[in-house]
């Protein structure tokens, strides 16, 4: 089982939302920006939250592989 921690550069969210179509630990904060629920993810989480990362337009999420 692997661990994954989640990030992302809110400054620079366009609110698009298309994360939070993609991943459920993704969703729209009252600023109009995203946020997501857990930092610290697992493998069941992995593909989704990844799926979100590299479909982001402008590229402010990072998924990085923790152990
Ligand atoms: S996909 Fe990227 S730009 Fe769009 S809401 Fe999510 S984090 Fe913001």
């Amino acid at each position: 089982m692997s661990t994954y921690k989640v990030s992302i550069d809110r400054s620079a969210c366009i609110g698009d939302a298309i994360c939070t179509a993609l991943s459920k630990n993704w969703f729209m904060d009252s600023d109009g920006k995203a946020s997501f629920h857990r930092e610290t993810i697992d493998d069941s989480e992995y593909e989704s939250n990844h799926e979100a990362e590299i479909s982001c337009p402008v590229a402010i999420i990072n998924i990085e592989k923790l152990s």
